[in-house]
């Protein structure tokens, strides 16, 4: 099924460079088939026929546009164990993970579609004329209508649910915008497997050809040439800081700057009050080094930063939790220069002024495979040494042990923004939760009572997202339909002709869909 050809909006091609996918598990390379690199003429390519494609898949009615989604994440389905086993090959994720992951990716698309016949992301506002006021007042109807075509490039550590058809694509769709994937070099297979259901759908539902184009390679070069396309209006991203801010400034550097949505790194902190400390310690130390160690911590919302009071109470959650960790065996991490990244910052961290190590995971001399680590330090030395608080992207973890809630306060303060905070509290912590959470509100895109960060689930109060550098913009997010508002901009049509204006801003509004009238609103 596989032939390692690019998806050019509509046109399969594959000349030229070749590279090949790599198995983590195995240690080596996966020999069939050889996937083409693609060149500069072929991102000019993928975006002048996305660009084509815009008007007339924009101006589709929403129903086409919805069973459109629909139609992907069914032609996903339809791939069955192929692309499960694939994806496992690619990135060593265990397969009952993969099937999850499918599963959310194909009902991503759907929410989606459903959010599209929902119709309130347009935010239509009608101010009707006064032309009995001094001086008259205009006609003013305002909707929101898509960029133009999304470069998304897809993240290593879900290959299937923010990947190719992943929530930036879902979202890029479904407000109108063609898209043009960087497909992830460490799971090409994968990609292309659903470039595969992609092209049906497109074919069964009438689709621009140019809607969809999956351009592969292993070099910056393809996508850095892609942000810089004058044809591309936004970008989704999903992956390191390095990777982000690259992107970032080569948009910002074009003659017309666009935004890039990235979401690239955080540590979520969690703070363990001290009464659910005291009353449920060995209980939370378990359910940390799951979170911890789920899919070899290979999560950006996986808990790398713990705060608690110092005491007894947190030398018998280092114990139970070291417990834990030291059992856990080592994981296959998705490519071996995740690994390598893993290993030299877990070291460097071991190697840093007063860190203590707590525990470390069972070793596996497996390739690829990462062992889980604790780490301890006082909030004092934290202070004076805030790196240590960077993500290390691997199940390894730092505890702080702070001297009372003003050190620990301080030191959630002095650290970088955050996609997730975390408290644990029970009744007697709630005062000293309360004083904690205008700083969460700062710094973190969700806050947490009594859970792990790890699981985000796809709704539409969601927000997976946060203040630089957890993201490139925390106005928004890039899981939930809230993600759909990145790629919209608002249109105010003044005095136009009724038989000029879109449909939903006629009369009063197309019935149905939310509207602000006049100013008050109407569901
Ligand atoms: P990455 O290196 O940032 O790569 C992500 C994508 O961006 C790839 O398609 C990559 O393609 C492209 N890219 C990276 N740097 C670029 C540049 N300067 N110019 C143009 N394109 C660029 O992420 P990764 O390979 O998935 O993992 C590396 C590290 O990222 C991990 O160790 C971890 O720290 C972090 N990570 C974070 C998350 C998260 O959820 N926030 C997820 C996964 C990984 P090319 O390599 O082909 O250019």
């Amino acid at each position: 099924m596989l032939n390692g050809d690019l998806f050019i909006g509509g046109e399969r091609r594959a000349a030229g460079r070749r590279f090949r996918a790599y198995d983590p598990g195995k240690g080596a390379e996966i020999p069939e088939p050889a996937f083409a690199e693609a060149t500069a003429l072929d991102v000019a390519d993928a975006c002048a026929r996305a660009e084509a494609a815009f008007e007339a898949y924009s101006s589709r009615p929403l129903a086409e546009r919805a069973a459109f989604l629909e139609a992907v994440a069914t032609r996903i389905e339809a791939l069955g164990d192929a692309l499960l086993e694939r994806a496992q090959a690619e990135s060593g994720l265990p397969l009952a993970r993969l099937q999850g992951e499918r599963g959310r990716t194909c009902g991503q698309l759907r929410l989606f579609g459903k959010e599209v016949l929902e119709g309130g992301w347009q935010g239509l506002r009608i101010d009707e004329a006064d032309a009995a006021r001094v001086p008259p007042k205009p006609d003013l109807r305002l909707r929101h209508v898509p960029l133009g075509p999304v470069a998304v490039f897809g993240a290593s550590n879900f290959p299937l649910a923010f990947s190719t058809a992943g929530g930036d694509t879902a979202s890029a769709l479904a407000a109108g915008c063609p898209v043009v994937v960087k497909g992830h070099p460490a799971h090409p297979g994968t990609s292309e497997l659903v470039a595969i259901a992609f092209e049906e759908a497109i074919r069964e539902t009438g689709m621009p050809a140019g809607v969809f184009s999956l351009l592969q390679g292993a070099s910056n070069d393809i996508g850095a040439a892609l942000v810089a396309d004058p044809r591309i209006a936004a970008v989704g991203f999903t992956g390191s800081r390095a990777g982000g801010t690259a992107l970032m400034r080569i948009a910002a550097a074009r003659p017309v700057p666009i935004p890039v949505y990235a979401e690239m790194s955080a540590v979520n902190p969690v703070v363990l009050l001290p009464q659910a400390l005291k009353a449920r310690g060995a209980a939370l130390a378990q359910g940390f080094v799951a979170s911890l160690t789920m899919g070899a911590g290979q999560f950006c919302t996986n808990p790398g930063l713990l705060l608690a009071l110092a005491g007894p109470e947190l030398d018998a959650f280092l114990a139970d939790a070291g417990g834990h960790v030291s059992t856990a065996p080592a994981q296959v991490m998705l490519s071996a220069g995740i690994h390598a990244a893993y290993e030299r910052g877990k070291a460097e961290l071991a190697g840093s002024a007063g860190m203590r190590q707590v525990a470390q995971g069972q070793a596996d001399s497996a390739p690829n495979r990462g062992a889980a680590g604790l780490f301890t330090m006082t909030g004092a030395e934290l202070l004076a040494d805030p790196e240590r608080a960077h993500e290390i992207f691997g199940a390894t973890s730092l505890v702080v042990a702070c001297a009372d809630e003003a050190e620990l306060l301080a030191v959630l303060r002095a650290l970088e923004d955050q996609l997730t905070a975390t408290l644990h509290a029970d009744a007697q912590d709630l005062e000293a939760a309360r004083r904690l959470l205008p700083t969460l509100e700062r710094k973190a895109g969700r806050i947490l009572a009594n859970g792990w960060p790890t699981g985000v689930e796809v709704t539409h109060a969601m927000v997976h997202g946060g203040p630089f550098p957890a993201t490139s913009d925390g106005r928004s997010t890039s899981v939930g339909t809230l993600a759909i508002e990145r790629f919209l901009r608002p249109v105010c049509y003044q005095d136009l002709p009724e038989a000029l204006l879109p449909e939903a801003l006629r009369g009063e509004g197309a019935a149905g869909i939310p509207l602000r009238l006049n100013g008050t609103r109407r569901l």
